[in-house]
């Protein structure tokens, strides 16, 4: 509890670590030996199409995603061709690259040219040399430091040999910066909510009404280096830790400097939460600075609450010119829940719980990379990009680099434009949901 001021910097995104490799060399077998459960599914028939997923795989304390890129069926061409493109795309997405050979085949045409391209590359390989099932075997993968790509590890994913050992590889050749991981929220602590809002919308009026409900639990808990003050108050069942109470408290407005400072206030605020009630004042046309700390949020990579206070004050004129204020200034989060609420008389206070509730779901929300690729070759399919100057630049695989918020990377044969892109997050999130969240979808574009 008494790190909250650092716990909650940056969000750190989860390391991808990409498995390629020919067909039938054994890959899926190494996934599943990795991620310790039998998910997915493996048979005995070359070639079967099977359901490749990615997983989140926790070694030594070190979190990553490992991707089977099996899955993924890049454009035509002969087997070599696709498997390449498919190594090339891995180098893209992936911060580690497991190499994967059949130890009991040797290295083939197909090995060599991936291990070409995989050495041009500017990420970290690993050499896996699976079937080696016992000692014997160990002796015969001399050749393999041919690729150029330094020390062959040698695995049985069926048995589980040397598998202890490449994960230890794993974890050291990761990306160091990864080393955090996402701000971590122990299971049972309160959830960090912000309160944010320009001046005069209620923001204290409303931390006074949740804190007045359960007086006794306003537990005040000063930091050691800044003077945030976070306030744990009862919404529904649940406890939440408000932070920055203290911006919320203060009467800043009557200080020197007090917009600039309040702006401060708000992006740390935003920063230290993981969801951000955003409070507008209902009663008044919605000003630009409102849609600005929206802004501020989802540029934040944070869930998203908007409430509209001082319902009391708004008859049924206000409330139709505000439906429309909200279709023009606000249309673009239609995502995130909407409630009308009252700091002053209670109203609809308690909704707030169910509201962060679904945002902070769709903030921490992910789809298996199976499914996300299923969608898009479908979408892809019925609506092409447009071709423009003769090309037509082709979303190729999709894969969820991690939550909170959710990011999601994209690999294409070419740029996408802005409105191919806003068709993309759309379809997503009818088809995914994603309530309440940004999502933060990338490209990463084949040249
Ligand atoms: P993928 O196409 O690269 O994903 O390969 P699979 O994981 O589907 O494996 C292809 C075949 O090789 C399957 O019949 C596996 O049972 C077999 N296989 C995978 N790993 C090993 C291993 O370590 N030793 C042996 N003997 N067979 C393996
Ligand atoms: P802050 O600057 O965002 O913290 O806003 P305050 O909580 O100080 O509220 C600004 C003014 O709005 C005060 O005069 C409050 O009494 C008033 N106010 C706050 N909530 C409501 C509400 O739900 N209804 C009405 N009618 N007034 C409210």
């Amino acid at each position: 509890m008494s790190s909250v001021a650092s716990a909650s910097d940056e969000t750190v995104r989860v390391p991808i670590v990409a498995v390629v490799g020919r067909p039938n060399v054994g890959k899926s077998t190494l996934v599943n030996r990795i991620v310790g459960r039998r998910q997915a599914i493996v048979e005995d028939v070359p070639g079967v199409t099977r359901d490749r997923v990615s997983y989140e795989v926790t070694w030594s304390g070190r979190r990553f995603t490992i991707v089977d890129t099996g899955g993924w069926q890049p454009g035509a061409g002969g087997l070599s061709a696709r498997v390449t493109a498919q190594a090339e795309l891995a180098v893209a997405a992936a911060d580690l690259v497991l190499f994967v050979v059949d130890a009991t085949v040797g290295i083939t045409e197909t090995d060599a040219a991936v291990a070409k391209l995989l050495r041009r590359g500017d990420k970290p390989v690993l050499l896996v040399a699976n079937k080696v099932d016992s000692a014997a075997g160990e002796l015969d993968t001399g050749e393999l430091w041919s690729l150029g790509l330094g020390q062959p590890y040698t695995v049985s994913a069926l048995h589980g040999r040397g598998s202890g050992d490449l994960l230890d590889a794993v974890i050291t050749a990761l990306p160091s910066s990864g080393a955090g991981g996402e701000p971590e929220t122990a299971p049972d602590a309160p959830r960090r909510v912000a309160i944010v809002g320009r001046p005069n919308v209620g923001k204290s009026s409303l931390l006074n009404r949740l804190a007045g409900e359960e007086r006794a639990l306003v537990d005040a808990v000063s930091g050691t280096t800044r003077d945030p003050v976070d306030a744990i108050v009862r919404i529904g069942d649940r406890r939440w830790r408000v932070v920055d109470t203290a911006g919320l408290r203060r009467r800043m407005r009557d200080a020197v400097g007090a917009e600039f400072y309040a702006g401060l206030r708000t992006d740390q605020a935003i920063r230290d939460a993981e969801a951000a009630v955003v409070l507008l004042d209902a009663a008044e046309p919605i000003t630009e600075q409102d849609v600005r700390i929206v802004q501020k949020v989802i540029d934040a990579g944070r869930a998203l609450v908007l409430a509209f206070n001082k319902w009391d004050a708004v008859d049924a004129d206000r409330r139709l010119a505000l439906a429309r204020e909200i279709e023009t200034e606000l249309g673009h989060v239609g995502w995130a829940p909407r409630l009308n609420i009252s700091a002053r008389t209670g109203r609809g206070v308690e909704k707030l719980a169910a509201a962060l509730e679904t945002a902070l779901a769709g903030w921490e929300q992910r789809v298996p990379t199976a499914r996300l690729n299923a969608w898009l070759s479908e979408l892809v399919a019925a609506r092409p990009h447009p071709v423009r100057g003769g090309r037509q630049p082709r979303p190729l695989f999709a894969t969820q680099a991690s939550t909170r918020p959710p990011r999601i990377v994209l690999f294409t044969s070419g740029e996408l434009e802005p409105t191919y892109m806003r068709f993309l997050e759309r379809r997503l999130r009818e088809t995914f949901g994603f309530p309440g969240t940004p999502i933060d979808l990338s490209v990463r574009a084949r040249q």
